[in-house]
């Protein structure tokens, strides 16, 4: 339940300015319309528990949320964007909670970039609505950014420009009042303290990544837009920097875009895969997994020649695929573990099991059964 209560009459009048930016402080907090009901209270009523409290000098708000983590911070509505005759995007609609790491994985020319250039007010959808935070991209367009940091795909910097001179420049874009500690405070946070006085144009790949998440999160965005941050990474920066993700991750909301099934596995909450401009799946990792119809595969090696037709006997199995005349791939049904029956179907036929392991359906097979071409 949220209650917004004042305890003046004034705050309330819907023609009073007062009124109005304590509605939108409203918003911000709770995502919900706020309904002014005056002379001096109103109350606007959802299931949840107390989150914290708010005064000024007028009113003091009381924000509850189903859970601290469980508002919303990203909403999209039916977007459909069209590039020309090409439509990028397919009346997309989905929405993100506060705190979430989620990773968008989809094939190349999917729509990931068109998506996250709509929530960061870089491009405007040509159908549909979305919110950041509460703020609607085409009424607070200026809001939204506040909200949201976001890195690019493919990292457009200022080659030119040295480290601290680059973010200098985007701390003055922003206004931001606390320009050198919040510099100071990015540089600390991704590493930059050596660098910091190089040209950008001098880092490596994976340090100039640095710089464009240090950009990304300079003016404090409770939601950040990451699309393809690790691509090009060598495997040592590739951890470095998801482990930078991770942490930051632990504050923030992330939406970041991959084309590695491995990294959303490793780093995300949850999972949207995306094709063709639409969604085509979207649940946690492991539920994405089990949703694949690919059966797990047992691999075994016995120390004697084995006949298809016995090992097609075994319980639980589907197909029977040859390696060998002795090592055999058996496919099973989907969550039927065949290897006790397939252990004592060796016993009873006097043969020794050299190896036997199980292969689980992965994201990969998933990602690939999701996308094929139709
Ligand atoms: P992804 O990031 O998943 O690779 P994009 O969002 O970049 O996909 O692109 C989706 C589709 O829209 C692609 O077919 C791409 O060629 C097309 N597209 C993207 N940007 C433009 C543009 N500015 N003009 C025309 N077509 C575009
Ligand atoms: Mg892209």
């Amino acid at each position: 339940m949220i209650c917004f209560i004042s305890p003046t009459a004034s705050s309330f009048h819907s023609d009073n300015e007062h009124s109005v930016r304590t509605a939108s402080f409203f918003r911000r907090y709770s995502n919900k319309k706020a309904t002014i009901a005056p002379p001096k209270v109103a109350i606007v009523f959802f299931p949840s528990v107390f989150l914290q409290e708010k005064r000024n000098n007028h009113s003091k708000i009381c924000i509850f949320a189903a859970q601290k983590n469980l508002s919303m911070a990203i909403r999209i509505q039916n977007i459909t964007k069209h590039y020309g005759a090409q439509k990028a995007l397919n009346k997309v609609s989905l929405e993100i909670n506060t705190g979430e790491i989620v990773g968008l994985l989809g094939p190349n020319g999917a729509g990931k970039s068109t998506m996250m250039k709509i929530i960061t007010c870089f491009l405007p959808p040509s159908e549909g609505s979305v919110s950041v935070n509460g703020f609607d991209i085409f009424e607070n367009s200026e809001e939204v950014r506040r909200s949201v940091g976001y890195l690019p795909e493919h990292n457009p910097l200022y080659h030119d420009m040295y480290v601290r001179e680059y973010l200098e420049f985007v701390a003055g874009v922003y206004k931001l009042k606390n320009k050198s500690s919040r510099i100071e405070k990015m540089i600390e946070l991704t590493g930059l303290e050596l660098e910091q006085h190089k040209k950008i144009g001098a880092l490596s790949k994976g340090y100039r990544q640095r710089v464009g998440l240090a950009q990304a999160m300079i003016h404090d965005p409770q939601v950040l837009i990451l699309d393809e941050p690790t691509s090009g990474l060598d495997p040592n920066q590739l951890i470095e920097i998801r482990k930078l993700i991770a942490n930051i991750g632990k504050e923030k909301t992330v939406i970041l875009s991959t084309h590695i099934m491995q990294e959303v596995e490793a780093m995300c909450d949850r999972i949207i895969i995306i094709d063709r401009g639409e969604i085509v799946a979207d649940d946690r990792s492991e539920n994405i997994v089990a949703m694949t119809s690919s059966a797990d595969v047992v691999i075994v090696e016995f120390d004697h020649n084995v006949d298809k037709s016995q090992l097609k006997k075994i319980k639980g199995v589907t197909n029977v695929t040859k390696i060998n005349e002795k090592k055999w791939k058996l496919h099973a049904g989907k969550n039927s573990d065949v290897r006790s029956d397939l252990f004592q179907f060796a016993v009873e036929n006097n043969l020794k099991v050299l190896e036997m392991s199980k292969e689980e359906a992965s994201l990969e097979s998933v990602f690939q059964q999701l996308t094929k071409k139709k």
